[in-house]
């Protein structure tokens, strides 16, 4: 059995930003962090417009009161507000230590830091790497890992969480080269797994976005918060699904229909492009289904509609959002600067996840916490986002949570001993599982099912909702999750067996996807991305308050914990 004082899950901004501040705070401290894939092809290496923060560089009379407003406003109320002034106090201090490490921001032409436009937020306040900020970020987190002599198990999949009584005490891991289990244990355990954007057929996700750290949490016991709440990022780019940047609108981009109109005028005058991600996400999907889509080949009637840049001109979208503009080109041969871009709806983030306080600690219901046990980024849930994400927060929670969640771990581990762990028990359970998917002799391929599944999720819980509709979504996917018995791998092998990762994901995935509708199922309203066509309104009075939802085998039990309001009363939202 392997040890360290903290083993840490996920290679991304929130578990290399973690394993940095442990590092800063006690250099003597034991610390691994361990990811599926290279840390480096974490989905934070692929963000794209930049990260919020009050930086004043732009707009001058900007603060952090207003980032907070803005933040709490989009969120429909939901983002627990003691969280999310933490957010917006700490960002600039957050932006201007990634500068000291090294990160390569965009730059005005006095030399500060370059602020952009972004959905929902006030000003301008939003520091970006022209389009490439997650890249830029990442690569400077991963080389501080080396630097501070973090352990890092690269290529290792996390099978599960080791959680007893009320502990958590480590995780099962296989070596993907070898398929060599390993159980490690430490003093603290953190989670920082990303988002789970593969339980939907089209998503601007990469394809280890399948929820891995949420489904062990869940079948560990803990519970999952406002899973509910799903973005859909409107500008997917069709029929691929990979993203096309909210920053090509914040760099004055149109979003026009089959009829030429910029339709955005009908759903957020004031605003127009520039509204939040689930006002503009609706509004597509309602010009498509009103006939004012396009086709990819300009045809009325389509299921896209256009992203339309050419007013900005040859050199401002080279200058500013290359990366997009070569998206396009190579991937459905459009070139932006002469043509628009064919768009529409992508899942693309989590806001619910893994319930943590402010300190990234685990909660385990409304009110206790689970020992030795930690997470942030996108699979948690310290509610920042609520209802709704702004865009650019994401970055900010990564690295705002991400440095929080590493300081209190620090803290919390000093004078604690290693947790007894019978070893051999976990071994065996996770053989025998490996064992059984090999030795499964079904007749269905695993595509197959994984395919059936996010059409599944994607008909029955997409942008809109109603009872009926997701009632059907569950028990399709009933059938489903009786369907995995059937699956067979092609590859028995112990070298590099792909096929046996995509089981378990897929395994993942499903567990995810039951949340999800069942926590939608039972939210009679319409708040944030959650949008019920049989509850068009907000209701405050029943459901201002988070889901908490306990997996098990025998059905997921539902109980609500209550919203942290310190200065912004709920109001109406309009933009
Ligand atoms: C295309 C795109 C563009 C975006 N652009 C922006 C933007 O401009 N601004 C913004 O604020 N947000 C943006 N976001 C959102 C933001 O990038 C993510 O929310 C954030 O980067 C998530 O970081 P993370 O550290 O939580 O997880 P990730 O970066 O997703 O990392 C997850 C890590 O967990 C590891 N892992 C998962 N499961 C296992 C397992 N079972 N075993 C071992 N390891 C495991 C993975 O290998 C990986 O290292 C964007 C997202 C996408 C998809």
């Amino acid at each position: 059995m392997r040890e360290h004082d903290v083993i840490i899950v996920g290679g991304g901004l929130a578990g290399c930003r973690a394993a940095l501040e442990i590092k800063r705070t006690d250099p003597k401290l034991n610390v691994a962090l361990v990811a599926k894939t290279h840390p480096i092809r974490s989905h934070s290496v692929a963000a794209q417009g930049g990260m919020a923060a009050t930086l004043k560089n732009v707009d001058a009379e900007d603060t952090w009161e207003a980032h907070a407003f803005d933040t709490v406003k989009g969120s429909d109320y939901l983002a627990d507000q003691d969280a999310v002034e933490i957010l917006t106090r700490e960002a600039p201090d957050v932006v201007i230590d990634l500068e000291h490490l090294g990160v390569l921001f965009s730059r005005l032409p006095d030399g500060r830091i370059a602020q952009r436009a972004f959905g929902g937020h006030s000003h301008r306040r939003t520091c970006y790497a022209a389009d490439k900020t997650g890249h830029a970020i990442l690569h400077e987190l991963v080389s501080n890992l080396r630097k501070n002599d973090v352990t890092v198990y690269e290529e290792w999949y996390v099978m599960r969480l080791i959680l007893e009584d009320g502990q958590a005490k480590g995780v099962v891991m296989f070596n993907l080269l070898t398929t060599h289990l390993q159980v490690v244990r430490a003093k603290a355990v953190m989670f920082a797994t990303g988002g789970y954007g593969r339980v939907f057929n089209t998503t601007s996700n990469d394809f280890a976005s399948t929820g891995d750290g949420l489904a062990m949490s869940a079948l560990a016991g803990v519970p999952l918060e406002d899973m509910e709440f799903v973005q859909f990022h409107p500008t997917g780019l069709y029929p691929v699904g990979v993203l096309i940047s909210e920053a090509v609108r914040g760099e004055g981009a149109y979003l026009i229909n089959s009829e030429g109109d910029r339709f955005m005028a009908n759903y957020a005058p004031s605003k127009m492009e520039l509204a939040p991600r689930d006002i503009t996400s609706r509004a597509i999907a309602l010009e498509i289904r009103a006939g004012r889509g396009v086709h990819p080949d300009g045809n009325p009637g389509g299921p896209c509609v256009y992203l339309d840049l050419r007013h900005m001109g040859k050199e401002k979208i080279m200058s500013r959002i290359p990366f997009c503009w070569e998206e396009a080109h190579r991937l459905v041969g459009v070139d932006a600067v002469y043509e628009p871009m064919p768009v529409r709806p992508t899942a693309h983030y989590s806001m619910g996840g893994i319930p943590v306080n402010t300190d990234g600690q685990v909660r385990s219901g409304p009110d206790g916490l689970v020992e030795g046990f930690f997470a942030a980024g996108e699979s948690a849930c310290v509610s920042v986002h609520g209802a709704n994400r702004l865009g650019s927060n994401s970055l900010l929670e990564c690295v705002v949570y991400g440095k929080r969640t590493g300081a209190a771990i620090a803290q919390y581990i000093q004078n604690r001993k290693l947790p007894d762990i019978d070893e051999q028990v976990y071994l065996n359970a996770a053989q025998n599982k490996i064992n059984a998917l090999l030795g499964q002799s079904g007749s269905l391929r695993i595509g197959q099912l994984r395919q059936n599944f996010q059409d599944c999720m994607t008909q029955y819980c997409g942008v809109f909702r109603t009872e009926a509709l997701m009632q059907e979504g569950l028990n399709q996917l009933q059938q489903l999750k009786q369907q995995y018995q059937n699956i067979y791998l092609d590859d028995k092998g112990s070298c590099w067996n792909t096929e046996l990762i995509e089981a378990l994901e897929l395994r993942n995935l499903m567990v995810v996807g039951e949340i999800i509708l069942t926590s939608a199922l039972n939210r009679q309203e319409s708040r944030g991305a959650h949008s019920r066509e049989d509850y068009p309104q907000r209701d405050d009075t029943n459901f201002l308050k988070h889901t908490l939802a306990y997996y098990s085998s025998a059905g997921i039990d539902l109980q609500y914990k209550s919203v942290a309001m310190t200065r912004f009363e709920p109001q109406e939202r309009k933009y």
